[in-house]
């Protein structure tokens, strides 16, 4: 089948032959991804969210009727006061998110104002989903059954995690963490006993923990508070080993993407789910972690982290989806430097979807076309981009300050031909206002070494004297051009590369004549003059 050159469409195979062997009368087929509730999303954190959608859509051309859900682990204990949030927050670190109150008074608790910030990026992604928290889903009794038979097999369980992850923490104590009724903390209690018949489970509040405030940097140090009682089977959550297991069980997960930082977790999980709740464990893929460079040129980004927000200021959604599509297996650096590279790639795709750019192995265009596919979630526009690259676009932004005059330059040299259409121009605006975006918060990279001949000085330094002598046309001023580099025994090819790459720092770029005027001639002498 020619379509399953794309890892998507062998993932989407692979989960409904699966169903088919196991027998269990499926009926609806689930993806998840998780929703952090406790930090700032890095826009890392949407990658798993998107990689799960795109197999939910998958799912759905095949036929199947499917359901995307999205599960935010809101009853996690804070363990960080996350930057850019009041040092108020120092004195809940250690209770459950949805049971601090927002700080900024805009939602109704901590979880949510977090919850909004990925919400808000999957809606200028343009993903869809149905929403899940677990302090409902723990409310409602959704896990009710999970947690007994877990709690029940808990010296199992123990022994599982200890075989898949080393750790020894529950062979001592239950795979449960209770609230304590008194302090309202969820990280430092400690379950040890589960009584079946009432459904009771004992515990102590007798942990110690070490949080952090990342804005002031200080060690948060959080002590249980000694009180012993017992609780309900509600009234907790149980510890991540053990919770996606009785996640997968009671949602009814077909699959999820995870990154390689939860491989342990999750292969402990899926023993779990197996051996103790008897459930075949959901498909998954794993992929590789984001890094940043560190974010240092980003000039004035909010806080330290480097969310989808701030990739969506200067790039395309679509950019972003094929951050997370390409390849899992790969480590990405993510950060406004990696914009461009990603920007130029979505044109060339583009223009490999529509047979402008050949593709010579079969196999090879296949695959591109169905990433390119997927990163317009199965609608790609028929629309062609233009074809300048991003970071031609940003020198000449750079140069005249003004989408419009961009815009308007790009008319005169030839590289929007005819009239566009009303959705042609949107994204085209919509494309010159991120790179506006980008050229103002990014610093210029000092690094860039322009190396001239003597004679391509020379020849720009004439060029920049005729251009103040007089109005030029195109054509003149091309000729003049010309003449002027034939005066010189230069190649036109280095003059043409010497005036590009001091104008735009690229060794190509528009027609020259009508980017000279478009940027217009006494400015473009100045900056030939300095060559
Ligand atoms: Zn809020
Ligand atoms: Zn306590």
């Amino acid at each position: 089948m020619p379509e399953e050159v794309f890892w998507v469409d062998k993932i989407a195979r692979e989960i409904v032959d699966r169903e088919k062997t196991l027998n269990r009368g499926t009926k609806k087929f689930r993806c998840e991804m998780g929703l952090g509730a406790s930090g700032i999303p890095h826009v890392g954190s949407a990658g798993d969210g998107v990689r799960s959608y795109v197999v939910y859509l998958a799912l759905k051309k095949l036929g199947k009727d499917a359901e995307f859900i999205a599960y935010a682990d809101d009853r996690d204990g804070l363990r960080k006061v996350p930057s850019g949030f009041p040092d108020s927050l120092d004195k809940e670190i250690g209770k459950p998110v949805s049971l601090i109150k927002d700080p900024f008074k805009c939602h109704s608790s901590f979880a949510e104002h977090i919850e909004s910030i990925l919400i808000d990026a999957f809606n200028k992604i343009g993903v869809k989903f149905n929403l899940k928290r677990a302090h409902l889903e723990y409310e409602k009794g959704t896990f009710d059954k999970e947690v007994i038979e877990v709690l029940t097999r808990a010296e199992e369980a123990g022994r599982i995690i200890e075989e898949t992850t080393s750790s020894t923490k529950f062979r001592e104590r239950l795979p449960f963490a209770p609230i304590c009724k008194k302090c309202g903390s969820i990280i430092t209690t400690h379950a040890y006993k589960f009584i079946p018949k009432d459904k009771k489970i004992l515990y102590r509040c007798d942990d110690e923990f070490v949080g952090k405030n990342v804005n002031t940097g200080n060690e948060i140090v959080v002590k249980g508070c000694g009180y012993e009682d017992e609780c309900g089977i509600r009234d907790g959550k149980l510890a991540w080993k053990v919770e996606f297991a009785a996640r997968w069980r009671a949602l009814k997960i077909n699959y999820e993407a995870y990154g390689k930082d939860i491989l342990e977790s999750v292969r402990s999980n899926d023993k779990i789910c197996k051996d103790i709740l008897g459930y075949e464990p959901p498909v998954h893929s794993f992929y590789e972690m984001f890094t940043e460079r560190g974010g240092k040129k980003i000039s004035k980004s909010a806080g330290n982290v480097f969310t989808v927000q701030n990739w969506l200021k200067y790039a395309s959604p679509e950019s972003i989806c094929l951050l997370y599509l390409k390849k899992l297996s790969k480590t990405r650096v993510v950060d406004a430097d990696a914009i461009p590279a990603y920007e130029d790639e979505v044109d060339e795709l583009a223009r490999v979807y529509s047979g402008e750019v050949k593709i010579k192995i079969p196999t090879d265009l296949a695959h591109f076309k169905r990433l390119y596919e997927y990163m317009h979630f199965l609608s790609p526009p028929k629309n062609k981009p233009i074809s300048v690259q991003y970071g031609v676009l940003a020198n000449l932004m750079k140069l005249v300050h003004d989408p419009e005059l961009v815009k308007q330059t790009l008319i005169k040299t030839g590289h929007i031909k005819g009239k566009l259409s009303g959705a042609q121009e949107k994204l085209l605006d919509e494309k010159l206002s991120n790179i506006s975006n980008w050229v103002s918060d990014t610093v210029e990279d000092e690094n860039i070494q322009i190396n001239l001949t003597d004679t391509q000085k020379e020849a720009l330094h004439k060029i920049a004297e005729s251009l103040i002598k007089k109005d030029w046309k195109e054509d003149d001023l091309l000729q003049e051009i010309y003449t002027i580099g034939k005066e010189l025994n230069l190649q036109s090819g280095d003059l043409f590369k010497a005036a590009y790459l001091t104008l735009l720092k690229s060794e190509r770029g528009p027609r020259l004549a009508p980017l000279i005027l478009a940027i217009g001639r006494k400015k473009v002498a100045e900056i030939f003059k300095k060559a």
